[in-house]
């Protein structure tokens, strides 16, 4: 689909994101009431109501799903988009409200991937707060409406899946074989006033810092012994766990060890063991091919994939500078295009 005719791979997007108008009204309430959730209130407050152009840029693209994001998808060189709800998604929301409206953007998503399935993939929104209603939105996501991989985005109010209360969560997405893409989040109360004070709140640092905490969590907490062939995805280059692989394996060992905490408990396999066989890996905002060749060094090139972070950060010249990586021409196409054919069962480009 691309204008480009020379390039031997299709270029496939997986973190990019939408926002159906009627979930920013549900913001707006949410965001008019008292005691708002301050890292909601400095994210999406500020996207929603900030006259800024790269504000006014992010809520016209995340609002839609026909020409102005295919004209930008044709202009970037981008063949085809794997969209998710975008954060905080129905997670901010009241447990009724997401459970409901889950449903209206998962078939507001199928309906767009309908009129344009060479270019769009959709991924499962799913209101974590009721873990069954979530895992019965997954059934409902793969049978009826064809899609293959599940966004949730990080905590929810504070909550991690490593709380075994969530767990029928995982045990649907492994039922099913959809992997599930675990996306930033605004920081939670208890965390974000040391991060936000100096302005590192964001995606600067400390969504990376809580996603991959959250990720780390889900390790130690033994879900993938429990549910050993579910798979998840993280963007940001792994939010820097790859590069923490070698002191997480001995101190988690050390730690298992000393039994100094009843939560750090002994797995069967290393944590970068769970790393490299459950987990693919994005590199979302990170357009640098130091970082996605080491990323490959740990986890194999077979579990590492393209994703641009669209509209957030729409940047044209990152392809270019993709496409030059110094890679054979096999790891590169499998990078931007065949991994993610099959972690997200992309059939029609
Ligand atoms: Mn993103």
């Amino acid at each position: 689909m691309s204008t480009e005719t020379s390039k031997p791979y299709l270029r496939i997007a997986t973190e990019e994101a939408f926002a159906p108008p009627e979930m920013l009204k549900i913001y707006n309430k949410i965001l008019a009431g008292s005691d708002v959730d301050p890292g909601f209130k400095g994210l999406m407050g500020f996207y929603m109501s900030s006259p800024s152009e790269r504000a006014r840029h992010i809520m016209r693209c995340l609002q839609d799903l026909d020409q102005v994001r295919l004209g930008h998808m044709d202009e970037a060189g981008i063949d085809h988009q794997v969209i998710a709800l975008t954060a905080p998604g129905v997670q901010i929301m009241d447990k009724d409200t997401a459970v409901s409206f889950s449903r209206v953007a998962n078939d507001q998503l199928a309906d767009a991937v309908k009129r344009h399935p060479t270019r769009f993939t959709g991924m499962i929104a799913v209101p974590v707060q009721d873990p069954q209603a979530a895992a019965k939105e997954i059934e409902r996501g793969v049978t009826q409406l064809g899609m293959n991989s599940v966004i949730i985005n990080s905590h929810t109010h504070g909550e991690y899946l490593s709380d075994t209360k969530f767990w029928d969560i995982f045990a649907a997405a492994e039922a099913h074989d959809t992997p599930i893409y675990l996306h930033p989040n605004s920081l939670p109360r208890n965390m974000i006033q040391s991060f936000q004070e100096c302005g590192l709140d964001g995606a600067i640092y400390g969504f990376g810092v809580e996603t991959g905490l959250h990720a780390l969590r889900i390790i130690t907490s033994g879900v993938f012994d429990r549910f050993p062939k579910l798979q998840m995805i993280i963007g940001h280059m792994g939010e820097a766990l790859p590069f923490w692989s070698y002191r997480l394996d001995y101190m988690h060992q050390a730690t298992v060890r000393s039994q100094r905490y009843e939560s750090i408990k002994p797995l069967k396999k290393k944590p970068s063991d769970y790393l490299r066989e459950n987990f693919y890996i994005t590199n979302s905002g990170v357009a640098w091919e130091p970082a996605i060749k080491f990323t490959q060094s740990i986890v194999g090139v077979d579990r590492v994939l393209y994703a641009m972070d669209y509209p957030y950060q729409y940047a044209v010249d990152e392809v270019t500078a993709m496409d030059k990586m110094s890679m054979s021409a096999e790891d590169k196409k499998m990078f931007f295009q065949t991994n993610a054919q099959k972690v997200f069962k992309i059939k029609a480009v």
